[in-house]
């Protein structure tokens, strides 16, 4: 059959190219974990040799007459996902890619990797001294290309610029269709909060305080991951200054954390949201290795994984009850005065605050929407770069309630534009929703799921998201797999009983 001949070696020069990406993959966990100070030089040049030599072999012209050899014999057809027979799933998913990367004019791509690393640079300086008008001249240009490379890419049916850029992190997600989900999700999360503040009992945040050895520590969230599935035989933990997961191939996945003496919970957190991500990544079908049957879904579904286990497992009454009578084994009597329920509690404050990545679970979402105004108006073109501060201190001051003192804790806290991830943000909100809905299909499914965790048993929980969310690679879209796994469209409605059910016993209102 001519058609399987071309799908085989389109399969193969796939799986190549795989191969190649994940040297680069770990030479990039290398920078971050092991790496001293003096090797960055050489690794720059070899990340990019590696980056170059990449996307020469995913441009090359031969992947895209195989392509064109494999839809002929009516595999890939239609974006939908219909057609879920695994040849197709990726033949489908690689001309994406392919149609993606030949789009853009190499001067664009090069333009781009230059700016956005002299702009990481400028945005860190930036920030140190909280002065937007260094920045400033970077935002714009990159502004300025990432409409440009909206525009090679084209605006889906119906779409607008911004959906073009959002396409590479979370396929077929929609500015116009985030709007619709986010505005009442916005209204609900901010009318929940204004209720705790004035009526709940806020709880206290001394179990968060107290200080404990950081080896401690660590034995403790290895003690925990492993628990949860996170297998150490085919994965490593170590310390980098911001927590990622690193997936090279499921029999190879390093997830990173950060240690500090007073925020043993903070750790947890963390550590338990990679071991989320690396659970995932570990999950994948080996037999799928290096093609879209073996990679992750999406952005949105990757960090469904994560806080599905960071905050519906890790935040949960039933956790604790298992999770601090083994306290003691770790830290001594240092935490002996703190009970499950004020443990619980502790993990469960809100407090609406101006830096995303220390925010607390219910207030996360929020401060995804501010930047997702931002960038859309960015991209629209219906906001000017200096008026960002401006207009990020009145979202800020709007949906949270805070009064931002400077750029430093406003508009220059993340790195994303400065790399040029414009539509990426949104994703973070996505992850949230997509978590509550599998989790409460996950409950469904198994209903003494919480007993379960009071045991200190998490496996049936893993062989769910296995079996409806690992399994399949890429086989279906982030939504098909969603309404397959859950029985619906994605929705804010299991988010939002799940916090205001938990967060109204915590805060006793
Ligand atoms: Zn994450």
């Amino acid at each position: 059959m001519a058609g399987m001949g071309a799908y085989d070696e389109l399969i193969e020069l796939q799986r190549r190219l795989h191969v190649l990406e994940s040297v680069g993959e770990l030479l990039a966990w290398d920078q971050e974990t092991m790496m001293p100070a003096g090797g960055i030089e050489h690794r720059s040049r070899q990340m990019s040799l590696l980056a170059g030599l990449a996307h020469e072999r995913a441009t090359d012209p031969k992947i895209g007459e195989l392509l064109s050899a494999c839809e002929d014999d009516g595999l890939g057809t239609g974006p939908s996902g219909s057609d879920d027979r695994a040849p197709s799933a990726n033949v489908r998913e690689l001309r994406r890619r392919y149609d993606r990367l030949t789009k853009l004019p190499a001067a664009l791509v090069s333009e781009l990797a230059e700016t956005t690393s002299l702009a990481q640079h400028e945005w860190a300086r930036a920030r140190e001294r909280s002065d937007f008008g260094r920045f400033r001249p970077w935002l714009e240009k990159l502004v300025r290309l990432v409409r440009r490379k909206a525009e090679c890419i084209g605006s889906p049916e119906g779409g607008e610029p911004w959906d073009a850029l959002v396409d590479a992190y979370e396929f077929g997600a929609r500015a116009a269709d985030l709007r619709v989900l986010f505005a009442p999700l916005r209204e609900r999360l901010s009318a929940l909060i204004d209720e705790l503040r004035t009526r709940g009992t806020r709880p206290d945040r001394a179990f968060n305080a107290v200080k404990l050895p950081i080896d401690r520590q660590e034995a403790f969230v290895r003690f925990v991951t492993e628990r949860m599935g996170f297998d150490y035989a085919r994965g490593r933990l170590d310390r980098s200054a911001h927590p990622f997961c690193s997936g090279t191939h499921p029999g190879d996945v390093r997830i990173t954390t950060r240690f500090r003496d007073d925020l043993m919970c903070d750790a947890l957190g963390s550590t338990m949201h990679e071991a989320g991500h690396g659970i995932y990544e570990q999950g994948l079908p080996p037999e799928h290795a290096g093609t879209p049957l073996g990679e992750a879904v999406s952005l949105g579904i990757h960090e469904s994984q994560s806080r599905l286990w960071e905050n519906h497992v890790g935040r949960s009454l039933a956790f604790w009850r298992w999770c601090q009578p083994q306290l003691g084994r770790f830290f001594g009597s240092a935490l002996d005065a703190f009970d499950v329920e004020r443990a619980y509690r502790a993990v469960n404050v809100v407090e609406p605050s101006l830096i995303r990545v220390e925010a607390d679970e219910a207030t996360y979402s929020l401060h995804v929407m501010v930047r997702f105004e931002i960038e859309l108006d960015l991209v629209r073109g219906e906001l000017e770069v200096a008026d960002v501060p401006a207009r990020w201190n009145a979202l800020y001051r709007d949906y949270l309630g805070v009064e931002v003192p400077d750029d430093r804790q406003g508009c220059l806290q993340d790195v994303h534009w400065s790399c040029g991830l414009f539509g990426y943000f949104p994703t973070y909100a996505l992850g949230n929703l997509y978590a509550a809905q599998l989790f409460a299909a996950a409950e469904r499914a198994i209903p003494d799921l919480t007993e379960q965790f009071a045991r200190g048993e998490f496996a049936a929980l893993a062989a769910w998201l296995g079996e409806h969310v690992h399994a399949h690679g890429m086989r279906y879209p982030a939504g098909e797999l969603c309404r397959r796994a859950t029985g619906a469209e994605l929705g804010a409605e299991a988010y939002l009983s799940h916090l205001s059910d938990k967060l109204r016993g915590v805060y006793r209102c």
